[in-house]
């Protein structure tokens, strides 16, 4: 090998893990955070991420090292997709995907997919993203408006009467758990034979749905199933050869159910999380009804501290639309807005600032917010409005 440098390569050892947490700020800085979006997570799937990190049982590598085309890999994806149909009882008449672009890109491939040329579709409006939904849509088609509670700021949902459907609508488009307005559908709209198309993004798994009642359910999963980087869609097998052929081919649901998810690379460690988090589901609640009473019970007790304090703490939601996941309030001023943030922070109770379009308060309490930190912010909440009114 004349001409080349001799290379100096050190001994290849395989370096010991260090210490887990060694270097880490302790535990004790963890609080309870109540972010809307990416948000909370399992202590146990983080820990579980953390041990599993440099190298993956039966992989010899990182989850971050490996192929998607892996037999790891392909076994971590395939229990994603079985622990979802077991949880939701998705049965063989739907397919579940896991693609990329967040909801947003949804907002764009549903009505690709399903609005045929000079087809209509509707929207029901309870919120800021169905409104953004909306404008996605007008731009492939024509898409209406089948209601809007947009006058009262989006703190209601509509009565049956109140629904303006098309029987002839090739889908109809709703926001199950408006997550900045904190209104949530706890049934869904009925469209009859039209196919109903739900964002389920900050709701997902917080129930078990009758997923028969649905054409298309997508969430991406930051908000309540995992981490950024992977959106759901569970579509019925019969709607995924609507979009037309000529659609990009990452556009096309037809491409995604066709390679099962593998047309490109999906987001290995997205789906991997998303796995180790519907793994938690099971072990911790064992069905998803049992998970809906737990979230029924921690919600409870903060919307008791907006109702018993009615002057105080004034809910955002009319009572018989409250969400389940994102509780929304706002105090008598701005000051007292300010004040309630800051002194909650000093106390580990975080990321509580409501967003702009609604002002106030929200708390996020998705499906991984422990009961503690919904008790130790419901304590809070006393303790504020005591010394504050
Ligand atoms: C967060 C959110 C979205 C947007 O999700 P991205 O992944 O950021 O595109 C859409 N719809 C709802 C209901 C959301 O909560």
């Amino acid at each position: 090998m004349e001409g080349f440098p001799k290379a100096d390569f050190p001994t290849h050892t395989i370096p010991t893990p260090v210490t887990p947490g060694l270097g880490c700020p302790p535990m004790s800085e963890r609080v309870f955070n109540f972010s809307a979006g990416p948000a909370v997570m399992p202590v146990s799937v983080l820990e579980q991420i953390r041990d599993e990190m440099l190298c993956l049982p039966g992989a010899g590598a990182s989850i971050l090292e490996i192929s998607h085309r892996s037999a790891p890999f392909e076994a971590i994806i395939a229990a994603a997709e079985a622990n979802l149909r077991s949880l939701l009882g998705i049965s063989d008449d739907y397919t579940v995907l896991f693609l990329q672009g967040g909801s947003r890109l949804q907002f764009s491939m549903v009505p690709m997919n399903l609005l045929p040329a000079g087809g209509s579709c509707d929207y029901i409006l309870t919120g800021s993203w169905g409104k953004n939904a909306l404008s996605e849509a007008k731009k492939i088609g024509k898409a209406n408006v089948a209601f809007t509670s947009a006058e009262s700021n989006f703190n209601r949902l509509p009565a049956a009467s109140e629904l303006k459907l098309d029987p002839n609508a090739a889908f109809v488009h709703y926001t199950n758990n408006e997550t900045i307005e904190g209104v949530q559908f706890q049934v869904e709209p009925a469209t009859g034979n039209v196919p109903l198309v739900c964002d389920a993004s900050s709701d997902f798994l917080y129930r078990k749905l009758d997923v028969t009642k649905y054409g298309l359910i997508y969430a991406c999963a930051q908000k309540n199933a995992g981490p950024a980087g992977v959106t759901v869609v569970i579509i019925r097998k019969d709607l995924l050869t609507r979009g037309a052929e000529t659609l990009p081919g990452y556009l096309s649901y037809a491409t995604h159910a066709k390679e099962k998810s593998m047309w490109n690379t999906p987001p290995t460690f997205a789906v991997y999380v998303l796995k180790l988090v519907t793994e938690w589901v099971q072990k911790e609640f064992g069905t998803l009804d049992k998970l809906h009473a737990h979230n029924q019970a921690k919600c409870k007790l903060l919307y008791e501290v907006l109702d018993a304090h009615p002057k105080f703490y004034q809910g955002h939601a009319a009572p018989e639309c409250r969400s389940l996941m994102n509780v929304t309030f706002r105090l008598p001023s701005d000051e007292l807005t300010t004040k309630f943030v800051s002194e909650a922070k000093k106390q580990s109770l975080t990321e509580l600032k409501g967003h702009r379009s609604v002002g106030g308060i929200r708390a996020s309490i998705y499906n991984a917010m422990p009961i503690a930190g919904v008790e130790a912010l419901r304590k809070f909440m006393l303790d504020f409005a005591k010394a504050n009114s």
